[in-house]
């Protein structure tokens, strides 16, 4: 089939396809939670005493006793297998984007050969996957493959359908042999715990007496883009990379803004709704889904939850958002910049902490009281923003995501902090050694007494920063739509503990020489925001003047891309930071650094060495396809005495020749293989590669908007954009 036949055929078999019929009008209190072993569930089945033990872990972290974990198994097992469950599986994240599972069966034989099902509490507790393909950072050799994983039972486990069964699934973490973190999770349970120990010394400090556990919270907007899975099966870029690495522009883009919020086309809302209905289930709470601003481009967002939770439930959404997209016909693409010239994809990642006891602690509340917990806690973020910014960029930093910050549509590649109008004065006065309210009739000098009142307007939100308070939280956007939450989660966590610690000793200097309470909330916060000041800004974050301002005045980082973002992992305050409050030991942090460069490596080069192949075994033949017909066309028309223009050929002709050339450049700069370190070799890929792929691309799409359309092999921007 040449190239035009092929897309043809694609758009007829899109116009004629037939709604998938999805019957979901089952209540949503029969089916929610439906999939999962919940603390209410495990109430109902297991005696008073295992309740109460499970209960004290899932709550306090507290650690399960064999006996008990026994019981718990068993209640679980049971009530897996009455679902149907042949399978069970540890679930884990390991140091990729993705999830890992290993499937082992309930069933074991007795000795008369009959089949019983068995699972104990040491089954359900530890797993031990061969670890050794996993990236790892060189902490294991090869030859020490080891790697366990073990219940985290603060997750709940669930089961999980596919067409042919179910499986019980498990959320673990994953270690080493030697105990080093292999995954996302257990640095985030740590970094929790590191905050909550922080925070409880700031909340005593403050007189605060009946102290709940402190908790991080997150609810992430996640943002993905579908293609029509006709188109998307002949573009392997897509298909290999999640990404088109070739693709001329659309007449027609984004420029009317008339996707934003728009009606949602039929077939998507099927599609919304069966994913929606699989979230239910599993206990996911799917609260929104709109469209976003590019066409083909979509949001769902959850309500949000425990960061832990929060974290096994996005990884969940990914997995589903996937493989739903299948089933209707579809390719879901999580990748941060799918299309050049469209707005690519974020996961705005919004964060807070709190507890049972005094409630979000980044919510100014109703009393004064509770004004002097959120100045410090939103204080201690500020001064973690601007201590660890370039920590919170390394954290983001991914191939795919560097196509969108700091190419201003996202985000800008700077980290500062948005707290809007009002909440800026108020530092503003603190740094001046004051406080004062910013009711609507203007200033007021608060008088040590009154209450803070913001106006919580979402109209009064700053789009263009990377990190921003939205009344009640932090809303970190820079985050990649097909990245992990942990890595953000953590570094949050853990930046806010350090701060949290600082202010402790800070403020118990203060109340130890004797200064009231409230004065010495502003002494320590003067400090504070003195000397950190600098990284709150509410102004145009794509600005130029910006760009300038930050850096020359402001003496903050911009860092444009991963290569140049992930050595901070190797800086000492970084190191001290993750050591200090013991969520990662220095050998686990330089594994990161590692792992996450391999990665970025890795990505690029796939991209690359596809680039090659497409160039050269797609889009050269379209080309001198096209030429050989001008060519004939011409000589023709000559044996008739009618002269041609041949401008059209010498361009195609030209750009063809180009392209051949950049290809050649491309493949020779892949073939390089000594680099002196790995900072050396991501810089390689970030400037070099990536340069010479662009070239490409350059010419690939000249010849795109030239050649015929009916030649032409891959589908375009305009049919995979808004033909569904
Ligand atoms: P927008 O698109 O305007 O930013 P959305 O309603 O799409 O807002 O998403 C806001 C997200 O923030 C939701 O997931 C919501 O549950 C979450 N959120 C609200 N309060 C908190 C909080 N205290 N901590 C963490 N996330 C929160
Ligand atoms: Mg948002």
């Amino acid at each position: 089939m040449s190239g035009n036949e092929s897309r043809l055929q694609a758009i007829y078999q899109i116009t004629n396809r037939e709604t998938l019929e999805i019957d979901k009008t089952e209540p949503l209190n029969e089916i929610w939670g439906c999939d999962v072993f919940s603390l209410a569930k495990m109430e109902d089945s297991l005696s008073k005493n295992a309740y109460k033990a499970i209960r004290k872990t899932v709550q306090t972290g507290e650690s399960l006793d064999a006996a008990n974990a026994d019981i718990v198994a068993a209640a679980m097992k049971e009530w897996a297998v009455s679902k149907g469950v042949k399978f069970y599986s540890h679930i884990f994240y390991p140091l990729t984007h993705a999830t890992a599972e290993k499937h082992d069966g309930f069933i074991i034989t007795n000795s008369e050969g009959h089949a019983i099902t068995e699972f104990t509490g040491s089954l359900l507790i530890k797993g031990e996957p061969d670890g050794s393909s996993f990236p790892n950072g060189s902490i294991r050799m090869t030859n020490a493959a080891r790697g366990y994983t073990a219940w985290d039972p603060t997750s709940p486990v669930y089961i999980q359908h596919t067409d042919n069964g179910a499986t019980l699934m498990i959320p673990c973490v994953f270690m080493s042999w030697t105990g080093e973190a292999l995954d996302k999770k257990i640095p985030l349970l740590r970094s929790n715990n590191a905050m909550n120990k922080a925070g409880n010394r700031v909340l005593s400090l403050m007189g605060e007496t009946d102290i709940a556990p402190l908790n991080s919270s997150c609810g992430a907007e996640q943002e993905y883009f579908l293609v029509d899975s006709n188109f998307a099966n002949s573009r392997p870029d897509l298909l290999l990379t999640g990404r088109t690495l070739f693709g001329a522009p659309s007449a027609k883009g984004q420029e009317f803004d008339d996707h934003y919020f728009g009606v949602i086309p039929a077939r998507v809302q099927v599609y919304m709704q069966d994913v929606e209905d699989q979230l239910y289930r599993l206990g996911i709470p799917a609260k929104t889904h709109h469209n976003e601003v590019a066409p083909g481009q979509f949001e769902i967002a959850p309500y949000y939850e425990a960061a832990n939770v929060a974290a096994d439930h996005q990884q969940m959404m990914m997995t589903i958002l996937k493989g739903t997209a299948k089933r209707h016909g579809f390719i879901c693409l999580l990748h941060e910049k799918p299309f050049a010239g469209i707005n690519g994809s974020g996961k705005h990642v919004n964060w807070s902490v709190g507890n049972a006891t005094q409630g979000n602690l980044l919510d100014p509340g109703q009393t004064p009281h509770d004004n002097l917990n959120f100045l410090l806690f939103c204080g201690a973020v500020i001064r973690g923003v601007h201590k660890f910014g370039p920590l919170l960029r390394a954290v983001i930093a991914s191939a795919g995501n560097d196509h969108r910050l700091g190419a201003n549509e996202a985000p800008p590649a700077i980290l500062s902090v948005y707290l809007g109008s009002q909440l800026e004065k108020v530092y503003e006065d603190i740094k001046e050694g004051k406080l004062t309210s910013s009711k609507s009739g203007g200033e007021m000098d608060l008088g040590l007494s009154q209450i803070l009142n913001f106006e919580r307007d979402p109209g009064d939100r700053n789009r263009t920063s990377p990190f921003a308070f939205t009344g009640n939280r932090f809303e970190f956007r820079a985050v990649g739509s097909a990245q992990s939450v942990s890595g953000p989660l953590v570094a949050m966590n853990t930046m806010l503990a350090d701060s949290l610690n600082w202010i402790a000793d800070k403020l118990e200097a203060e109340l130890d020489a004797g200064t009231e309470q409230t004065a010495a909330v502003i002494n320590v916060l003067q400090k504070l925001i003195k000397k950190n000041g600098n990284a709150v800004f509410g102004g145009d974050g794509y600005s130029s003047e910006w760009h300038e301002m930050a850096v020359k005045d402001r003496g903050l980082k911009n860092i444009p891309t991963t290569a140049d973002a992930l050595p901070a992992l190797e800086e000492e305050s970084v190191k001290a930071l993750f050591e200090s409050t013991g969520v990662l030991t220095p050998v686990e942090l330089a594994s990161r650094y590692e792992v996450y460069s391999e990665q970025y490596i890795l990505s690029i080069e796939v991209e690359a060495k596809l680039v090659v192949d497409m160039a050269t075994t797609s889009i050269y033949p379209a080309a001198t396809r096209y030429l050989s017909e001008l060519t004939m066309t011409s000589s023709g028309l000559g044996e008739m005495g009618i002269e041609m223009d041949n401008s059209v050929a010498k361009t195609v002709a030209s750009e063809a020749n180009m392209m051949m050339a950049a290809v050649k450049n491309l493949s020779e700069a892949l073939e390089k293989e000594d680099f002196a370190s790995t900072d050396d070799h991501t810089q390689y890929f970030a400037n070099v590669i990536r340069g010479l792929m662009d070239e490409v691309r350059l010419h690939a799409d000249t010849l795109e908007t030239v050649v015929a359309d009916e030649l032409w092999p891959l589908p375009k921007y305009h049919e995979m954009l808004f033909i569904k």
